[in-house]
């Protein structure tokens, strides 16, 4: 029967008298809960939270929310050398990166114990500290140690479950776990074990039983671990898989006979599963994920700007790993106070001119920190150069009045005084993101105009980024760099990055091409058209054509023609 009861601590406990649960804990969390759990005081120490968060198979994109939302957040970092660079970017710039992962030659510089003590000496000095593990972090991965020295040390800690591989890397490869009439149960085993006795006798039991087992830490060695089931019972005709890299643009699949499998799967260079039961067979039908023309390709997409890329959105949409360099922040500009006072001054008659979409983030921030808002501009014309600039006023759910095409100064100016005749006698405020003084500007005032100037967004180059590129191109896992832009391609070299030859290099158009070369960066292919299908096409054909790729690995330094 149930028997409520109160505990000395102060909370009910209701619950069969021998195993006793929580249902109510009265006393209020002295930490607050969340984000919030700040400045917490035990023993006079003040204490910050730790997460220990799963970042998910591999592909980035398969972390939780609430994972994604911490590592935005976090103060520091700690993360294995495994997971993905994209999850890494998702951090706060301002955020300490520890790799505690890092080796020097075979030996790990920080042992499980050196992690849990820098865990909890971290938490006592940050606000949020994440634990970044793969995967789940209580598979497999030592999270449940970690947890434990935390929880002796009396830090407070929150668990964040990631998708385990076994999961992620299964559905990426079509194997379901388990299906009715093939398999009712599953296995995570781990491989590591050495073969001591107590071990031997849970695989003998591993070998007899039906359903679904997998294999985790046994890509090194799947010869040992299908030759010591198959010793213990195991039938070397059971169907059976490896997955490589799983969730990955290069993830890699080999079915084959249990007996067969090593044989068969070869050295494995990513992280591998073993599968073994009949589920395997499904495979054959459910095979989704190598299908796009760029499947196992890794493009490096250079970045000018801190939007998103319209190009890496469809390269990745066709199979294509993406990394984006260098990382672009927006940070305000040195005229950025002085947008309040230029507003009014205005007096409600006049145009704004936006030359770049930060412009209209940076005007709009300013703005506000002058104690404006779109009221402010009641009266006045509002002008946006470039299909970006015209879309980011849109989106700030702002009429753009003179939407102008073209970024040649001339044009500029001529639409603006075809424009119900903006330029006559009207003031002018240019709002600009760019560092470089604008020709646009001084061609105005020279034909007259009144025109003030104001540089309300200033761009860094955030090149955390660059060891990861390099480290992808010093082992061939990169097929090519785009050149979206000159200021892209400007921007890549800005931050550091060096690119060995050999390297296809793809220009979105002539003037790219031009600056590229300039910057000692020959590209190879640059389409006849202009605009982001075209550039794309050109990559497909280039990428897809064996005999291309090889070819244009040399062409790459010696020619800038196009396909
Ligand atoms: N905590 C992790 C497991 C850590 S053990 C998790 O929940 O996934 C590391 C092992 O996980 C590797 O040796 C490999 O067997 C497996 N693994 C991790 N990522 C993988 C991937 N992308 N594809 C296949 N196996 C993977």
């Amino acid at each position: 029967m149930l028997w409520p009861f109160i505990v000395p601590g102060g909370g009910v406990w209701v619950g069969w008298l021998n195993r006793p649960a929580i249902l109510r804990a009265p006393r209020p969390d002295p930490r607050g809960s969340g984000l919030f759990r700040v400045g917490v005081f035990r023993s006079g120490v003040r204490m910050g939270t730790a997460y220990l968060v799963g970042a998910g198979p591999g592909d980035p994109k398969l972390i939780t929310r609430r994972g994604a939302e911490l590592l935005r957040r976090a103060d520091v970092v700690l993360h294995d050398a495994l997971v993905d660079y994209g999850l890494l970017e998702l951090a706060n710039p301002s955020a300490e990166m520890i790799d505690v992962g890092r080796r020097a030659g075979e030996a790990r510089l920080f042992n499980q114990g050196r992690i849990n003590r820098l865990l909890i000496d971290l938490t006592r000095r940050h606000a949020i500290v994440v634990r970044l593990k793969g995967g789940d972090p209580l598979v497999f991965g030592r999270g449940g140690e970690e947890a434990l020295a935390l929880a002796l040390a009396g830090v407070p800690f929150e668990i964040v479950p990631g998708v385990t591989a076994g999961v992620g890397a299964l559905a990426c490869a079509g194997i379901p776990l388990t299906h009715r009439g093939l398999s009712t149960s599953v296995v995570f085993v781990t491989a590591h074990d050495r073969e001591d006795p107590e071990s031997e006798q849970e695989w003998r039991h591993l070998a007899g039983m039906g359903g679904t087992v997998v294999i985790y830490m046994g890509g090194g060695r799947i010869r040992e671990v299908t030759e010591r089931l198959i010793r213990l019972g195991r039938s070397p005709d059971a169907l059976a898989a490896v997955v490589e890299s799983g969730t990955l643009p290069h993830q890699r699949v080999v079915e084959a006979k249990l007996g067969e499998l090593a044989e068969r799967a070869g050295v494995m260079t990513g992280p591998a599963l073993i599968v073994i039961g009949e589920v395997t067979r499904l495979r054959e039908h459910l095979e989704w994920f190598e299908r796009g023309p760029l499947t196992g390709r890794s493009v490096l997409v250079a970045r000018a700007r801190s939007q998103r890329s319209r190009v890496a959105h469809s390269l990745r949409e066709l199979g294509a790993s993406m990394i984006q360099y260098p990382t672009i922040r927006q940070l305000p500009g040195p005229d950025a106070s002085s947008v309040p006072a230029a507003v009014r001054g205005l007096d409600g008659s006049g145009v704004i001119v936006f030359t770049g979409a930060a412009a209209v983030s940076g005007f709009l921030r300013a703005l506000a920190r002058g104690g404006l808002d779109a009221r402010a501009l009641v009266g006045l014309s509002l002008a946006a150069v470039g299909r970006e600039t015209i879309a980011a006023l849109r989106r700030a759910r702002l009429q753009c009045d003179l939407p102008i095409r073209s970024y040649l100064p001339i044009q500029v100016a001529a639409a603006l005084r075809r424009g119900k005749g903006y330029l006559d006698d009207q003031p002018v405020l240019l709002i600009r993101d760019g560092g470089a003084r604008s020709a646009l500007g001084d061609g105005l005032e020279g034909a007259g105009t009144r025109v003030t100037q104001l540089q309300v967004a200033t761009r860094t180059v955030d090149a955390r980024g660059r060891k990861n590129a390099e480290r992808m191109m010093a082992a061939g896992q990169l097929d090519a760099i785009v050149l979206p832009s000159s200021s892209a391609a400007e921007a890549l070299i800005e931050g550091g990055l060096v690119v060995p030859p050999g390297v296809l290099v793809v220009a979105m158009g002539p003037s790219t091409a031009a600056t590229a070369e300039r910057l000692g960066l020959p590209a190879a292919v640059v389409p006849d058209t202009s605009g982001v299908d075209a550039l794309v096409e050109a990559l497909v054909a280039r990428l897809t054509i064996p005999s291309a790729i090889d070819h244009s690995i040399g062409a790459s330094l010696t020619s800038a023609s196009l396909d």
